[in-house]
This record gives structure tokens, C-alpha cells and sequence, in this order.
């Protein structure tokens, strides 16, 4: 894989925001069942630490969940890489030379969308809190990562890119909104978690087409919950 982010020297951090400090976690990943070498170069190479508050910083290669404010928090290393391969071994083929079209749902710290777009991915990304999106966007420019968002509610997807060969979302729901799988093209892959506050899973759908859409659990998972409407 080629890294597509500029990363100022600055930006490798030192001490337990180090480079050996991002390779132990991949280590860790590759130990908790992540195979994918390409995730895992993408997780070697996007420095998580700049996805979270300075505070928070040295924590940022543990394996967990962190605080991002607004009541959100930054997924779990493991389940971003999780999503990220279960995506990415599903995607269907683009055209020669292509990058494959992803929406993601819940732009957060902007981490996961990082990962995808130093992955080669064409991402959008909605985010239905202003001020976290504000921030998420400094990232995406400070990385020289090309990541088209929008602040809105995702439930409504991103009708003016779509079709999507690919959706992954990142706040659960106790169901699907139909815009979301209207928006992925036949052959389409969508990543979700599903379920109440104390139970979900981790759902991966392919679009046959309009008809059929197959569905299989992947992993129990634990997010925040998919809320409706937008604040600042
Ligand atoms: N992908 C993020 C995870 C953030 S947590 C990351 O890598 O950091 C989930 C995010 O989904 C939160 O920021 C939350 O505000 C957002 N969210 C919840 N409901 C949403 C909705 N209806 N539309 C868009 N974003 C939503």
C-alpha cells in the first residue's frame, strides 16, 4: 500500500505517540485475528494520536475507545481494523484505474475515514455534529487527506454521490435507514453495527440487487447510538 497522507515530522510523535508504539499496536491486532496487511499498513501509517484531544494523546495505541466530546468517542482500533478489512475483502470491482466510491456514516474524529482514504478509497463522510466535523476537517487538511464531508444527518446517506459501491457506518441503530442501502450500487457492501444500547452486532450486507440483500454477522460490537437530526 501506498500512504496517501503527508505526515510533517512532527506528526510521528515521540515517546507513546511514537512509530514503535503504532507498530506494537499492530502487532496487538495482528495477535487479536487482523490479517489484512493493508489495514494493517494503514494503521502503521495514520497517526491516531492526532485524532484525539492532546490530553488524551499518550493513550491513543491502547487498544479502546476514547472520549472525543459531544458524548461520541473514537472506536476501538481493533473494530476499525475489523470494519475496515471486512469492507475491503467485500468491496465489489471498480473500473480499471478507479478508486472505490465508500460512504461512511458518523465522520467522529475523522479516524476511520482517514484510514479508509489512506487506504486508496474515494470517502465521504457525514457527521451530524458541527463542531466535531469542524475538527475532523483540520485533520483531513493538516494530513493532505482528500476526504469530502458533510454535516448532516446520515440517515439520510449522501443522495448526490450515490451509488456507493461501499457504506460503512459507525453509530448504531436498531435498524437501517433505506436511504442508506437505496445509495449502495448492486454488488455494494455495507458494514453496520446493529441493535439497542446493551446488545448489537457487527452486520456486513451485500446488494445483489434491489431484491436481495444478503446479510451476515461479523462480530458483537458496542457504539454509540445513531441519532437523528443535526447541531452545531
Ligand atoms: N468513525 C468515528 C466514530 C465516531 S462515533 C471515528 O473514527 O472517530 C460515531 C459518530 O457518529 C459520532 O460522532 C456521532 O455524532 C455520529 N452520528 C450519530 N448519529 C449520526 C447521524 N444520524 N448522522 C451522522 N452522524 C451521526
Amino acid at each position: 500500500m501506498t500512504p496517501r497522507l503527508r505526515l510533517q515530522p512532527e506528526a510521528l510523535g515521540s515517546g507513546l505517540t511514537s512509530q514503535r508504539v503504532r507498530d506494537r499496536l499492530v502487532e496487538r491486532l495482528r495477535e487479536g485475528g487482523i490479517g489484512d496487511e493493508r489495514v494493517l499498513s494503514a494503521i502503521r501509517t495514520v497517526p491516531r494520536h492526532l485524532f484525539v484531544d492532546e490530553a488524551l494523546a499518550t493513550r491513543a495505541y491502547e487498544d479502546t475507545a476514547l472520549p472525543i466530546g459531544h458524548g461520541q468517542t473514537i472506536s476501538q482500533p481493533w473494530v476499525v481494523a475489523r470494519m475496515t478489512e471486512a469492507l475491503l475483502d467485500a468491496l465489489p470491482p471498480v473500473a480499471p484505474g478507479a478508486a472505490p466510491k465508500v460512504l461512511e456514516v458518523g465522520t467522529g474524529s475523522g479516524y476511520q475515514a482517514a484510514i479508509l482514504a489512506a487506504l486508496g478509497v474515494e470517502v465521504y463522510t457525514v457527521e451530524r455534529i458541527g463542531e466535531l466535523l469542524r475538527v475532523a476537517r483540520k485533520r483531513f487538511r493538516s494530513l493532505g487527506l482528500n476526504v469530502r464531508s458533510k454535516h448532516d444527518d446520515g440517515h439520510l446517506g449522501w443522495a448526490e454521490h450515490a451509488p456507493f459501491d461501499g457504506i460503512i457506518v459507525t453509530a448504531a441503530a436498531a435498524a437501517l435507514a433505506a436511504p442508506l442501502t437505496a445509495q449502495l450500487r448492486e454488488g455494494g457492501v455495507l458494514i453496520a453495527p446493529v441493535g439497542g444500547a446493551n446488545a448489537q452486532s457487527l452486520l456486513r450486507l451485500r446488494k445483489h440487487d434491489e431484491a436481495r440483500i444478503e446479510q451476515e454477522t461479523l462480530a458483537p460490537v458496542m457504539f454509540v447510538p445513531m441519532l437523528a437530526g443535526t447541531i452545531d
